[in-house]
């Protein structure tokens, strides 16, 4: 291994505390930027990141310092230095989706995300690796190349946002932004034994974040600290003229209302999913566990009945493939970036060989999963199907929390697992998006906290999910958890 020259002079907890020691002088933003950037380096062979940014890091590091020393107040984000995920807009910056259709591409103006991060003095280090246009759930699906799991590099990370949680997971960052459409958060979150938190649709705007299937896609936190967590959701939420669903429904001060005591809450699970039987027996005991000491706790914890949920899968990937396909076809050779052709094509040759080379597997499987369903013969019967069952879902939702604050779910049926395992098994891989893509059918906030550890050595987590717009409580509700459940890593060597 070799040796990192600032790690004795750098130690990250949170923000909060990096903070506290840069005012006290105890270290500087240039420092914790060359920690980061001999991390990256140190772990390469992770391939976590897609591009890193390390002459601008350091100079704005620099900038940060002397800023400083002059007596400015710090921002919000003063010298955190964040990862961002290759489907969000940097001004300047390659920008590709993990795709070759896009190689060579520069984003012209930022996304909002990034925009309020930069405001509050944050600093870009680099953008992380995916699965191709956020179409996944390994990162096998990269331009680039798979994404390994620092805990076990014979394990896939978790995906869509793998290189995110990796960079956060490997301490190649303080915290990242990911994406999530259908647990692209969450599920590597829980991979990577850190916490992902995917909020309500519309409360941070989507501008400047390369559209997968837009009713659903979310840009989500991942961090090691709920506090870290709450100040990212502080900066990037609320309202944006360029967004028209953004909510404007006005964003509450998570960071400042943390910790709090929750009161006795209302929690539902469904019976359906912890008895499954695609889910692991482990995880599924240690959820029970967890239900167990909430009771003990004074929390009302009841079983639902959810009949769904052999319609959520299919549902979800009608419903995005469909959005997917119309999403894509701007990708066309003209507009965008690569282009790959004879010169004696006509147009539709020319689209053909472009979008037939650009895109890989997955993604031209699922645009032309997406065209079938949306095709004159089969509309009614998929599409206009799965929106009724999303209606469904959404109805079912607000009855449940007609009577309860919270949901809880687990994140994957299993924990992370060997490369290669599902992807040759589609429908396999498909189904294991069993207990995330409810929250985005639905809109809800939702987080993965990792409070578990399996025999087999990889940590898990447990899903929450609390009504639209409820992310204080969500926050709140985690941060409690996060001090009195969380199981001792010791426990793991057992
Ligand atoms: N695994 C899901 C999919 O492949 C989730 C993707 C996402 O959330 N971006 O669609």
């Amino acid at each position: 291994m070799i040796s990192n020259p600032v790690s004795d002079l750098f130690k990250y907890t949170s923000i909060e505390q990096y903070h506290t020691d840069l005012l006290n002088s105890q270290t500087t933003c240039v420092e914790a930027v060359q920690f980061y950037l001999h991390s990256i380096q140190e772990k390469k062979q992770l391939n976590a990141f897609v591009q890193v940014y390390a002459e601008e890091a350091l100079k704005k590091a620099n900038e940060l310092d002397s800023s400083r020393k002059k007596g400015d107040s710090l921002a919000k984000l003063h010298g955190v230095v964040v990862a961002i995920k290759d489907v969000l807009s940097y001004k300047d910056h390659p920008l590709t989706a993990s795709s070759n259709i896009l190689r060579n591409f520069k984003a012209v103006y930022n996304a909002t995300a990034v925009e309020r991060l930069l405001l509050e003095g944050a600093i870009i280090i680099g953008h992380t690796n995916c699965d191709e246009f956020a179409m996944g759930s390994t990162n096998e699906n990269s331009a680039y190349g798979k994404v390994l799991n620092a805990l076990d590099e014979t394990k896939v990370p978790g995906g869509s946002s793998g290189g995110s949680a990796v960079a956060v997971q490997a301490d190649c960052c303080m915290v990242s932004l990911g994406s999530d459409t259908g647990g692209s958060v969450r599920q590597p979150a829980d991979f990577c034994g850190i916490i992902g938190l995917k909020p309500t649709y519309g409360r941070i705007s989507r501008y400047g974040l390369i559209a997968y299937a837009s009713s659903f896609d979310q840009i989500g936190i991942f961090g090691k600290t709920i506090p870290d967590v709450a100040l990212l959701l502080d900066v990037i939420s609320g309202a944006d003229e360029f967004d028209t669903t953004s909510s404007t429904k006005p964003i509450e001060k998570y960071a400042a209302s943390l910790p709090s005591k929750t009161k006795p809450l209302r929690i539902a699970y469904f019976k359906e999913a912890l008895e499954s039987e695609s889910l692991d027996i482990e995880i599924s005991t240690k959820i029970k566990g967890l239900i167990e000491s909430l009771r003990q706790d004074g929390h009302h914890v009841e079983a639902v009945d959810f009949e769904y949920f052999d319609y959520i899968v299919p549902t979800y990937y009608i419903l995005t493939t469909a959005e997917a396909s119309s999403n894509l076809s701007r990708f066309d050779g003209i507009r965008y970036g690569f282009r790959n052709v004879d010169k004696k094509a006509d147009l539709t040759e020319f689209y053909c060989q472009t979008r037939s080379s650009g895109f890989g597997w997955e993604v031209k499987k699922r645009i032309m999963l997406g065209s079938f369903v949306l095709s004159a013969g089969y509309y009614d019967a998929y599409f206009t199907k799965a929106q009724q069952v999303r209606q469904l879902l959404v109805k079912k939702t607000n009855l449940i929390f007609s009577q309860f604050d919270a949901i809880i779910l687990p994140n994957s049926p299993d924990t992370a697992f060997p490369f290669g395992e599902k992807s040759k098994d589609p429908i396999a891989m498909y189904l294991a998006d069993i207990f995330t893509v409810f929250c985005n059918l639905t809109g809800l906030p939702g987080i993965s906290l990792p409070l578990f550890w399996h025999s087999n050595g990889i940590p898990f987590g447990v899903q929450v999910m609390t009504y639209r717009f409820s992310e204080l409580s969500l926050l709140q509700l985690s941060s409690q958890w996060m001090q009195l459940y969380k199981e001792d890593r010791i426990r793991r060597t057992k």
